[in-house]
């Protein structure tokens, strides 16, 4: 379970107090496009629970829920980026993770080959 108090960014992009260009939405899972964008196509899918602060708490705790955000992430490809994708999952602060409620950062459109970042 999640230690913090405050809601995160994300929840509060959920709950629509403060805004973001949502791309999609349903029961489980919401998806939209980062803020600050490192590629062409820069879509973050994140689990509209708190109880996960990262995929590897995600994936022990709710792995179905990991598998649904996973094949989203293939739905937004085909949709944004041709089919194709370079899914993220930052883990730890070392490792550049900045906001502890797990998310996937889609990256699409055209990435240098041979390289994991831009
Ligand atoms: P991470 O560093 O892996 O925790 O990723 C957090 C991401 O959230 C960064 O890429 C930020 O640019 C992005 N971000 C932070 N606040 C917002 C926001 N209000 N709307 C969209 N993206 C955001």
């Amino acid at each position: 379970m999640s230690a913090s108090i405050e809601p995160s960014v994300f929840s509060r992009i959920v709950a629509r107090e403060i805004p973001a260009d949502i791309v999609f939405e349903n029961e489980h899972i919401i998806a939209f496009r980062d803020i600050a964008p490192k590629a062409p196509v820069h879509i973050l899918i994140v689990p509209k629970t708190e109880d996960y602060r990262d995929v590897t708490e995600l994936a022990a705790g709710d792995p179905a829920l990991l598998a649904e955000l996973i094949a989203t992430a293939q739905q937004l490809a085909d949709q944004h980026s041709a089919g194709e994708f370079r899914l993220v999952f930052n883990t730890g602060s070392s490792a550049g993770q900045t906001i502890f409620h797990v998310h996937a950062h889609l990256l699409g459109g055209h990435l240098p080959e041979g390289t994991l970042g831009n």
